[in-house]
């Protein structure tokens, strides 16, 4: 019996589930470069790069491992451009009598796949994804009847159900997070270890030649590509970050450095997120380092990353359901300014973030929290419009992750089911992370008027606006304490500013 087994482009694992439950025999894989997927969004080019070279790479290493594939390239004339069209084509081209795929981790891919069975004619088997540590249905019998979905209950959860860095019930060093010891700014003379380099090869420069012909106005520039492509590469990349970064990863965390892009972040979400890696083998490097000298506090804080928040906001994504997207809790309505796709804003923590991003598809958690997001939220942008924009310019943007990271985390527009206060913060904070503002076109000591820190005044005028809303909220009750401390022309002179700023950004 013939059997197809459709394998996405973020479904690179040899360990997934359909390819599991298929004999070798009987199974084409189909896997498909399609136009509809490469063009929902308009994606980065090294994010198309990415995928279409992992996938390539993963194909060859299938057939080597002696399966058969069905390859639908881009560029083949005969590419029917849509993921459904190429899985009935495919039933009909090899007689197959089955589909066994697992299970897409995006509701709209998800939609797609529940048509299968009356696109073709054939039973359609769905699989569940179990490269994640939470089925979907776990997740949503620890959800249900909680009062409220915070991550840190999960993520202790988790612990104790996984058993990492646990002794027996208690947490490894008595604490279950370390969160407070990693949010270090970088000293003088601390050096950063250069990020492996992995030139692309014969089939990635084709990819590569590939993308900047057919998407030539993506966003983003594919010269600094630099993503492994293959699981030996990833594989590298992991034992790198373990032996070189991993020790200080937990101090700078938080940390905002001019000029560095990257500092001690491992780079691995789009290896996981690709299937090129399991989540469960990084933590288990991680914490195996431990024995050879890192720190707890590292650790702790890698291992947080991946079984906390990684796993905490996929099943929020299920959980929610597709209208998620749609969210906008506190009603902003402003068009996503034009700084976001050009740069060039004065801003000096916004520019570094942006030029990153821009030029490596990359940037780490606290750029895009703290100053894209962050700033997005003071300046009231509609959160739909930024949600599409993190899921264009970053290599490693899935919509399962993206979407409660913006929607939920960085613009609180879920109302406070991911945050329990929205992640707002002025000048003062991005000063106090990193050296940005040393080299800045506006002042943090200008208090007012057209050289002040926009940043800080906006801030400000975020807490008036949603004074209603927010201000009976225990965990700002101190920041609006100190907004009711100011003299009302104070105030005023705030308001102006941001009035004038947000006026100019239109
Ligand atoms: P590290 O800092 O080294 O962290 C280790 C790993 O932990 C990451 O590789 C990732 O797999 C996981 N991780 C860390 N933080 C998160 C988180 N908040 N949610 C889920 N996983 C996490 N991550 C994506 O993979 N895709 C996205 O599209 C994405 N969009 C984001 C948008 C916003 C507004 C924010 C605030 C965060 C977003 N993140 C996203 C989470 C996080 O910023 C990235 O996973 C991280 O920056 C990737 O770089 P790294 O591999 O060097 O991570
Ligand atoms: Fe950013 Fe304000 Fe510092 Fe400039 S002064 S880098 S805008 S925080």
């Amino acid at each position: 019996m013939t059997v197809i087994v459709p394998v996405l482009g973020d479904q690179l694992s040899a360990g997934l589930a359909s390819l599991k439950a298929v004999p070798r025999d009987d199974a084409v894989v189909l896997m498909a470069e399609v136009a509809e997927e490469a063009g929902y969004v308009p994606h980065h080019k090294q994010k198309l790069a990415l995928v279409f070279a992992a996938m390539r790479h993963f194909a060859e290493d299938l057939r080597t491992d002696g399966w058969t594939v069905d390859y639908r390239r881009l560029d083949d004339p005969a590419n029917l451009g849509g993921l459904s069209a190429e899985v009935e084509a495919a039933v009909a081209r090899h007689g197959a009598e089955r589909i066994v795929a697992t299970l897409a981790g995006e509701h709209r891919v998800i939609a797609l796949q529940a048509g299968w069975g009356a696109g073709t004619g054939v039973p359609v088997m769905l699989l569940a994804d179990d490269r994640f540590l939470v089925s979907e249905e776990a997740f949503a019998e620890w959800a249900s009847g909680r009062k409220r979905l915070r991550m840190e209950d999960f993520y202790r959860w988790q612990r104790a159900e996984t058993g990492v860095l646990m002794v027996g019930d208690v947490p490894v060093g008595g604490q279950w997070n370390f969160d407070k010891e990693n949010r270090k700014s970088l000293p003088k003379g601390v050096s950063v270890p250069e990020a492996p380099r992995f030139a692309p090869d014969a089939v990635t420069r084709e990819v590569i030649a590939m993308v900047e012909t057919r998407f030539p106005d993506n966003f983003g520039s594919l010269a600094r590509f630099n993503w492994p492509v293959t699981r030996v590469q990833a594989l590298e990349a992991l034992g790198r970050f373990v032996d070189e970064r991993l020790v200080q990863f937990g101090d700078y965390q938080d940390a905002l450095v001019e000029g560095e892009a990257t500092l001690f972040h491992s780079l691995l979400s789009t290896s996981i997120n690709l299937g090129l890696l399991g989540p469960r083998e990084c933590i288990d490097g991680a914490v195996a380092a431990m024995e050879l000298g890192a720190p707890l506090n590292a650790v702790e804080g890698f291992v947080r990353q991946i079984l906390g928040w990684r796993e905490y906001v996929r099943g929020i994504y299920l959980l929610e359901g597709p209208d998620y997207v749609r969210r906008n809790a506190l009603g902003a309505t402003r068009p996503l300014p034009a700084i976001y796709w050009r740069g060039g804003s004065g801003m000096r923590c916004f520019d570094s973030a942006f030029d990153q991003t821009r030029d490596l598809a990359y940037a780490h958690h606290i750029q895009r929290l703290m100053v894209l997001g962050n700033f997005a939220l003071l300046a009231g942008v509609d959160p739909f419009e930024l949600h599409e924009w993190f899921l264009v310019v970053y290599a490693d943007a899935y919509e399962w992750v993206e979407a409660p990271n913006v929607i939920g985390m960085s613009q609180f527009a879920d109302g406070g089911l991911l945050g329990s206060k929205p992640y707002a913060a002025g000048g003062a904070y991005i000063n106090r992370m990193g050296n940005h503002c040393a080299g800045c076109r506006y002042s943090l000591k200008v208090k007012s008027g057209p050289d002040a820190c926009p940043f800080s005044y906006l801030y400000w005028d975020f807490l008036a606006r949603h004074e209603a809303m927010l201000s009976s909220n225990q965990r700002m009750w101190t920041v609006y304490d100190g907004w009711r401390r100011l003299q009302p022309e104070r105030q005023a002179e705030i308001r102006a500013d941001a009035a004038r700023f947000l006026a100019g950004l239109s």
